[in-house]
């Protein structure tokens, strides 16, 4: 004990209590056992133009935490207004990224309706297309077969020709808006495919910070409050001490690839470990 009682001293006076090892700390009762004391946060800096209010936010944070602290049944997370473990909510690239995402968004799912409309019209014109040609070929045939044709039954075959050829030019035009329209909506397509490449795929919607300013969770970017949730479990994740998890499924993933908000067996698994639940 008196061992323990030097080495304590000691570390105190350089200011490394940090650098004793968790064992040791539970000895001298420095740290509480893992997953015993809840992790607090509070709300730091909101950009305005994630066009969120604040009290949205703070609700889409709580669902995030509910998570986790559903899997143990115990207050892992909570929110405390003077907590120094601030969500930061910072605008940049990433987030204008997804609002220029989500405009172009809009426009290719108006474009792909217009698209449909006209694919319809184009269809109807080529069946009757079809029907007239098969129709009028067959008037052309009979006319010749004939040999004695009136003249009231020429000029009829003429008519008719004359407004198939006209409705050749309607279906002609009808192809070309149809190919146009089909061209916008690749070029959109590809915009945005371009816009979200640009943007990265990997978790750096949101970070975890701990360094010597203290612990922060930064917020970059989120389509939408269900992909805010998902980031934020899995920056409250790494704040529990999680690391990544090798699960495409898992919140603890390395990529965003998942939509589901509920944590995977891998997160869990990864969660009884840190709090050294067996
Ligand atoms: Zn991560």
């Amino acid at each position: 004990m008196k061992n323990f009682l030097y080495l304590l001293i000691i570390f105190t006076a350089l200011g490394l209590i940090i650098n004793v090892s968790p064992e040791l700390k539970d000895i001298l009762g420095l740290s509480p056992a893992p997953c015993s004391k809840p992790i607090t946060y509070s709300i730091g800096t909101l950009d305005s133009r994630f066009g969120v209010t604040s009290q949205q936010l703070i609700y889409d944070i709580e669902s995030a935490s509910k998570v986790w602290n559903d899997v143990l049944d115990k207050t892992l997370i909570k929110y405390d207004a003077n907590s120094r473990l601030k969500v930061n909510f910072i605008y940049d690239y990433r987030q204008q990224a997804t609002a220029q995402q989500k405009e172009i968004d809009n426009v290719i799912t108006s474009s792909k309706a217009d698209y449909n409309v006209l694919k319809v019209r184009y269809e109807s014109l080529m069946k009757q297309y079809t029907v007239n040609k098969t129709a009028l070929e067959t008037k052309y045939r009979t006319l010749q077969q004939s040999g004695d044709a009136t003249q009231a039954e020429i000029d009829s075959y003429n008519r008719d020709r004359d407004t198939f050829n006209q409705s050749v030019h309607t279906l002609n035009s009808a192809a070309n808006q149809l190919n146009a329209l089909a061209k916008k909506l690749n070029i959109n397509v590809n915009a945005y495919n371009a816009v979200g490449a640009s943007a990265g795929e990997q978790f750096n919607e949101g970070e975890y910070v701990e360094d010597i300013d203290g612990k922060r969770i930064n917020i970059y970017e989120f389509k939408n409050e269900n992909q805010l949730v998902r980031v934020m479990e899995h920056e409250f994740g790494h704040a529990l001490g999680l690391d990544h998890v090798n699960d495409p499924g898992a919140v603890m993933y390395y990529l965003n690839e998942g939509t589901n908000s509920k944590l995977t067996t891998s997160d869990i698994d990864e969660l009884n470990v840190i709090c050294n639940i067996k």
